[in-house]
């Protein structure tokens, strides 16, 4: 063996006691400690993704939160006000626990109710960019009874946990979204008759996380089994979002108004309620009708509503959020060299067909789409360097992909 044989300069070890010694500039490591620096590396960065730290200062503020869902949600005033404030205060709770304090603010889960593709999951989406805490969103129609097919309840903690990356003290201050709490609703006034393992059986079971407890929620999701090894998650400051679009639920409404004004609140029936919108007077009582049980509505204080989306909101959703339909096709053409323009009567026309088409918002990137196909597919290979879209070529090929749907 060499007498000045080379070295790990991290270890010491000698070359000839390693597999592989790599040599820089002004040293040498070895295998094993890149392996362990690898290590440290993974832990850091891994440390630094789920280090969801809150300190009062940097908390934006209910106001700063709801300019932030302005650039991207048009309208919907109401639920971005009470999202806002509800996730500042969840922000205070969390810091209050650190602090000590006597008296302990309860979490206020919310609940969203809003026609379908009204903006609940784009809500729920656009605060998740702004949050210091993790936050997933679960779809509550495949959640079934335990013994039943489906997901278990707890299943909802593991995407949770997922996004933590299995950090449980991150995951138990975060946010989850529950899309489609409708969907768990009895289904019929007596729930003796037949079973109903998508129904009040779940929503016994989602109490249990709403009030806060500790769970065991299985690590990959699914059902649980006996050999499985659960996660302890304590539920107590996970914050729950509920969404919901509560089909029919208007006629709740509009029967509780009608019998409030022959009450002994009739001085109130000359409040004018305004027919188009029922949904901005909904109340606890309408989620009981509908079918949530009052546990449930009873942990879920926030309730908000979306309002319908008219013309000129559809207008405003083609142009105006920072991600725009338009905007993202502007900047796909300008990577091409292309100058895309979208006339005003191209976008009325696209929105008039989503309306017709009953489409509403979600219509309205399909009919794009189907305007911009054919000019994403040549334009590349073609030497021009702009492109107008009027009116004229909106009909044309809308009417290709009206074609389609009849
Ligand atoms: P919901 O969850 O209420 O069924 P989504 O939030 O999924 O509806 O909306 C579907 C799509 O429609 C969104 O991805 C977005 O492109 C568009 N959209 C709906 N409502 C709005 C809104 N208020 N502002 C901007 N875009 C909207």
């Amino acid at each position: 063996m060499a007498k000045n044989e080379e070295r790990c300069s991290f270890c010491g070890r000698k070359q000839s006691e390693v597999e592989l010694l790599l040599t820089g500039v002004t040293g040498n490591i070895c295998n094993n400690c890149v392996e362990s620096a690898n290590d440290i590396i993974k832990e850091q960065i891994k440390s630094k993704k789920t280090n969801f730290s809150l300190d009062k200062d940097s908390l934006p503020r209910p106001q700063e939160i709801k300019e932030f869902l302005d650039q991207y949600v048009i309208g919907q005033d109401e639920a971005k006000k009470n999202l806002s404030v509800v996730v500042y205060n969840h922000y205070k709770r969390l810091l209050q626990k650190d602090m000590g304090d006597e008296v302990e603010i309860e979490k206020s889960n919310v609940i969203m109710v809003g026609s379908t593709g009204t903006g609940k999951t784009l809500l729920a989406k656009t605060i998740a960019k702004k949050l210091q805490v993790p936050f997933t969103i679960v779809d509550a129609t495949v959640l079934t009874e335990a013994g039943y097919v489906g997901e278990d309840i707890e299943s909802i903690l593991t995407r949770l946990l997922q996004v933590a990356d299995y950090d449980v003290e991150a995951a138990e201050r975060g946010i989850v979204f529950i899309d489609e709490i409708d969907k768990i609703a009895r289904k019929g006034d007596n729930p003796s008759i037949t079973r109903d393992v998508s129904g009040e059986g779940v929503q016994q079971g989602l109490l249990k996380l709403l009030e806060g407890s500790i769970v065991n929620v299985p690590p990959q999701g699914g059902r649980k089994h006996p050999e499985q090894k659960l996660i302890a998650v304590n539920t107590r400051n996970i914050l729950f979002i509920c969404g919901g679009a509560f089909d029919g639920i208007e006629k709740k409404i509009a029967s509780r108004l009608n019998t409030k004004t022959v009450g002994y609140s009739a001085s109130k029936a000359t409040r004018k309620v305004n027919k188009d919108n029922l949904l901005q007077y909904v109340a606890p009582q309408d989620l009981k009708s509908f079918g949530l049980i009052p546990e449930i509505i009873g942990r879920l204080p926030i309730l908000t509503y979306l309002n319908p989306l008219d013309r000129e909101a559809l207008r405003r959703i083609m142009v105006e959020p920072k991600n725009s339909i338009t905007k993202q096709y502007v900047k796909l053409f300008d990577m091409d060299g292309v100058k895309l323009k979208f006339e005003d009567e191209a976008i009325e026309y696209i929105v008039d067909k989503a309306i017709e088409f009953k489409l509403g918002a979600r219509g309205l990137r399909s009919l794009a789409e189907s305007v911009m196909v054919d000019f994403m597919y040549s334009i590349p290979s073609e030497k021009i360097d702009e492109l107008v879209i009027n009116k004229s070529i909106v009909a044309e090929k809308i009417e290709k992909f009206e074609e389609k749907l009849i």
